[in-house]
């Protein structure tokens, strides 16, 4: 994957000795629209310039690694849990310690050792086919094992995060073996051999190459907000399902998009700020508007798509657990033969 690096950031780097200037430097996995918005509104708000590197994550943590002490990184930003569990298990972030940060934010998605604060939240969770699905034929992600979905199950690589963070939570809650039995199932169940991102898996059930897929709840929001209409009809083809729902259920996966502060953060009082302000009120609203993803706040309300949805029970699994579990979860993928 190519490294998208602004000319400005490139001038950061090489300044990197001056501490405590109007910048802050971020090392981000997201890869939304929104993310833009939110840095020229702090920057507005603050007068203090955000820099960032967009990468996939394994690419930051490598750089972070490699730069050691000298890394202008202020801030890293994932798109998930699992992967800021790796950043604080290598040895790469540091404790935010001023606990106020995290005031208002749901007790439950909060990191337990202090490393990370989540920005927004999202469920991966499964959808239907308006035409070929119904509703009554789903119940739960271990579900999807059944042999009626044979040749009708659409998902993406096994090397995306949100699918291992998926598999890490079920080896959390079912065990190795069971999730290994699971996962050569819904191999065996799958509609073509994995390709393309959570929005291709929507495109395809609309053009009739399987009947469920598995994905993040916001790209549904995207696609139904989308000004190209193949997008749009993809969105209409089908319905959204939230997994294990029912009572005595664990309920649904989900995973945090997060924020940590880097250990060598040379601009750290800065770095706090934009922590600060990425979960304020403000910026939580515009998150939900923007990309449909969930507030970490539980007074800030869904956007009115997502609110259609319903509410979801959330699988309460230790998000940490999302990181703990990955080797297991990688390995599993590998034997199942999932792409
Ligand atoms: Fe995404």
């Amino acid at each position: 994957m190519k490294k998208i690096v602004s000319l400005s950031f490139l001038f950061i780097i090489g300044c990197s000795e001056i501490q405590d200037e109007m910048i802050v430097n971020i090392y981000s996995q997201r890869h939304y629209d929104v993310d833009q918005l939110q840095y020229d509104n702090f920057e507005k708000e603050t007068g203090i310039k955000v820099n960032v590197l967009k990468s996939n994550a394994d690419e930051l943590l490598q750089r972070m690694k490699n730069e050691g002490e000298s890394s202008p990184a202020d801030l890293f930003i994932t798109v998930d849990v699992g992967k800021l569990w790796q950043a604080t298990d290598m040895g790469l972030l540091q404790k935010y310690e001023d606990n106020s940060l995290t005031d208002g934010i749901t007790e439950s998605l909060l990191d337990k050792n202090g490393y990370w604060v989540p920005i927004t939240y999202r469920s991966r969770i499964i959808v239907y086919s308006n035409e070929r699905v119904q509703e009554n034929e789903l119940t739960t992600y271990e579900g999807l094992a059944d042999s009626k979905w044979k040749g009708r199950i659409l998902v993406r690589s096994s090397s995306n995060s949100y699918n291992q963070a998926l598999l890490s939570s079920l080896v959390a809650n079912l065990g190795e073996e069971d999730t290994q039995s699971w996962t050569n199932a819904l191999v065996s169940n799958f509609a073509r051999d994995p390709k393309g991102n959570d929005r291709d898996q929507v495109k395809a059930i609309a053009a009739g190459q399987g009947d469920i897929a598995i994905v993040n709840s916001y790209y549904i929001g995207l696609l139904l907000s989308s000004e190209n209409e193949e997008e749009i009809n993809a969105g209409k083809a089908i319905s959204v399902f939230f997994p294990n729902q029912a009572e005595g259920e664990r309920g649904s996966h989900i995973n945090v998009s997060g924020i940590a502060l880097a250990k060598n953060s040379p601009n750290k009082s800065n770095a706090l700020k934009l922590i600060k302000y990425l979960t304020s009120d403000d910026a939580q609203k515009t998150y939900v508007n923007n990309t449909f993803e969930y507030s970490v706040k539980p007074n800030i309300e869904p956007n009115q798509i997502v609110k259609g949805w319903g509410s979801f029970k959330i699988d309460p699994l230790d998000l940490n657990m999302l990181g703990q579990k990955r080797k297991t979860a990688v390995s599993i993928f590998d034997t199942a033969g999932w792409k």
